[in-house]
């Protein structure tokens, strides 16, 4: 966990953000594109998995200072689709720097994918996930942030539940951390905060 003390002491650079594609709450025209520019299929036929996760209200930012490599997006997107193929969810965290311009914003370089042990008949994660994403995360030499966590939701839609906030809390509760929610099925994707301890739907930017 070293690499996440870390992150105190960092001076936040300053750069200005790259030019990027801006996708507010509700956007759903840019997932649309991704499925037909990475050659991805509609899950027509397939079931949602039952799950027990409960949608919790958020409110909605417009401020963009949410940056996303596009490889690293088409990485995440994958890896939830390919997981979904089979029901099972995915996870991984976001790794990258945080940057100050006008203001503070976070840029997701890559993402630390895990297949995690699950089968149609298990679809939660234990906590354990994590604990072995940061042993992974920590033979990593070079410098970098991690920014918070994406997981999928296997066609009960694109939302943060109790337990997801719960875990946002937990682990990423700085204004910088963030946590995207993914269903292949539906074809949504998320973005969320904690900002003064409420968790908020924040725009994501995706740049080349
Ligand atoms: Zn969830």
């Amino acid at each position: 966990m070293v690499k996440i003390n870390k992150e105190k002491i960092k001076k936040w650079e300053a750069e200005p953000p790259p030019a990027a594609r801006v996708c507010p709450p509700g956007e759903k025209s840019f997932l649309q594109e991704k499925y037909s520019q990475l050659g991805l299929k509609n899950f027509e036929k397939l079931k949602a998995v039952p799950s027990n996760e409960k949608k919790v209200e958020t409110e909605v930012s417009n401020e963009v200072d949410f940056y996303i490599r596009e490889i690293a997006f088409d990485k995440m997107l994958k890896h939830c689709y390919d997981m979904a193929l089979e029901g099972n969810e995915a996870m991984g965290l976001l790794v990258g720097d945080v940057k100050q311009w006008k203001s503070v914003y976070s840029i997701v370089y890559d993402v630390a994918t895990a297949s995690l042990d699950s089968s149609p008949f298990y679809v939660r994660f234990s906590r354990d996930a994590f604990e072995e994403l940061f042993d992974k995360l920590d033979d990593i030499e070079y410098d970098y942030i991690i920014l918070g966590w994406y997981h999928s939701h296997v066609g009960y839609t694109s939302f943060m539940s109790g337990i997801d906030i719960q875990t946002q809390m937990k682990y990423f509760s700085q204004p910088f951390h963030a946590a995207i929610v993914i269903d292949p099925i539906n074809i949504e994707a998320k973005a969320f905060r904690i900002l003064n301890k409420k968790c908020i739907e924040v725009p994501y930017a995706v740049f080349k």
